[in-house]
């Protein structure tokens, strides 16, 4: 059975490594010329449930390897003492396999381990789908038509299969107030593993530390009274914006700015989810942030694209000869742990960009305490908190004895 995916992110390679050791034949279409793997992008978090797909397809030494390195946070603010939060405490606390990666890095592994069992086409993009019931014809940016079984989205929040077959992503964005800037600059602050943060009203602001590249990676949060408006593409405008948003910011935002021009790997986005109510529809189906964003940096994404796209690989392995039932109960089997996961990003906007001057007061010392209590406190707030509940909300199915042949590498 050939099954197209667009995107190789994320959701994509992690269903097409799924797919291939269940009998399928993937094919991943990107529409970056290369794989976007390396140094570059955003740290990302592997939870858990994650963590355990990582482990089952063997990949989790080399992701625990890439890790980044980060184990310390100041938090600063006006007027006011800076606050240290242990993070490896934290993490090790609350959330037990946990694993922070540049998001490129886990592409990379992602990729390594499916290259050999998977046709990649880069630098194109599907034009036209049309689902006739027994299969799916594809039309390519190149100039290609070519026929799946099956066809799936993991091409990002902004997804193009969404847009082709569920509609304009307008009418399913949900702006959930704020926005979020990434870019890499020169070690300026020289942090080494270290994450520097300056809080206050509807801010967060810093930079953190790559030990890959010796550089550092600003990083800016904030919320707006209105929607800003904006074109997605033209980078020099939302450059332009971010400046004028902490123009008179202070603190150290004067030398994080000075390398905003400069910055080749600029990102820029409103932080919004994603709220579609199905995510299949005959033989074509959406997973990860494609499906169902929960919100960019804020969210938990990245282990709910890794943990959707393993459920998918086995739920159209268990409904082999019927892929539009596998679809369904894809969707029947992650519904409950997508609807939890909506809840993360808000709750999660509204504690680290603070809404107001109690805020900005507590949430630093509240941050800095957690790591202090008993480990077992630490877990149980954990599986008390909206992250901690939606990503433990669906246990991870066991699909063994779905699996055909060893893997090709
Ligand atoms: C700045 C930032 C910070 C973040 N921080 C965190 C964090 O701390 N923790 C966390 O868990 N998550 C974080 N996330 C979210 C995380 O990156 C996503 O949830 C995760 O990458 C989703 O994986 P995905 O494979 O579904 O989609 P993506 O990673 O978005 O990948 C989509 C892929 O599809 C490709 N594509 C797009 N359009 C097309 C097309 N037309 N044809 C073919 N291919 C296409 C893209 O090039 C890309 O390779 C952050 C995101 C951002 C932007």
């Amino acid at each position: 059975m050939k099954v197209l995916i667009s995107g190789a992110s994320v959701a994509g390679p992690v269903l097409a490594y799924w797919l291939h050791r269940y009998g399928f034949e993937p094919t991943i279409v990107e529409r970056t010329p290369a794989m976007r793997h390396g140094l570059g992008g955003h740290a990302v978090d592997l939870f858990g449930p994650a963590s355990e797909v990582a482990r089952r397809m063997g990949r989790w030494d080399a992701i625990e390897a890439a890790r980044t390195r980060i184990e310390s946070m100041t938090i600063e603010r006006f007027g006011k003492r800076p606050v240290h939060i242990d993070l490896s405490r934290l993490y090790a606390g609350i959330a037990s396999g946990h694993v922070e990666i540049l998001r490129g890095e886990l592409t990379k592994v992602l990729y390594d381990a499916t290259r050999d069992s998977t046709e990649y086409l880069f630098g194109d993009s599907i034009t036209s789908l049309n689902d006739d019931g027994a299969g799916v014809d594809v039309s390519f940016e190149s100039g290609e038509e070519r026929r799946f079984d099956l066809v799936i989205g993991a091409d990002g929040m902004h997804s193009n299969v969404r847009r082709l077959v569920f509609g304009p992503e307008e009418s399913m964005r949900r702006p959930l107030g704020g926005y979020l800037a990434v870019y890499s600059m020169p070690a300026v602050l020289g942090l080494g593993d270290r994450m520097l943060g300056h809080l206050s009203v509807d801010r967060l602001c810093g930079a953190y530390g790559v030990h890959q590249t010796g550089q550092e990676r600003a990083t800016f949060l904030f919320r707006t009274p209105h929607e800003l408006r904006y074109d997605y593409r033209d980078k020099d405008e939302q450059k332009a914006l971010l400046r004028k948003e902490f123009r008179d910011y202070g603190w150290k935002v004067p030398q994080l700015l000075e390398h905003l021009d400069s910055a080749d790997d600029f990102y820029f986005d409103s932080i919004s989810q994603i709220t579609l109510d199905t995510w299949q529809r005959g033989r074509i189906a959406l997973v990860g942030d494609a499906g169902f964003c929960p919100a960019p940096a804020v969210g938990g994404g990245t282990s709910l694209a890794v943990v959707t796209a393993y459920i998918l690989a086995g739920e159209l392995a268990a409904a082999r000869s019927d892929p539009p039932s596998g679809l369904r109960n894809y969707e029947r089997a992650i519904r409950r742990l997508v609807d939890l996961s909506r809840g993360i990003g808000p709750r999660v906007m509204r504690s680290i960009i603070p809404t107001g001057p109690g805020a900005v007061r507590l949430m630093p010392i509240a941050a800095a305490a957690v790591p202090k209590l008993p480990i077992a406190v630490q877990r149980f707030i954990w599986s008390q908190n909206a992250a901690g509940k939606a990503l433990t909300s669906v246990p991870l199915p066991d699909y063994s004895d779905l699996t055909r042949a060893p893997r090709a590498v």
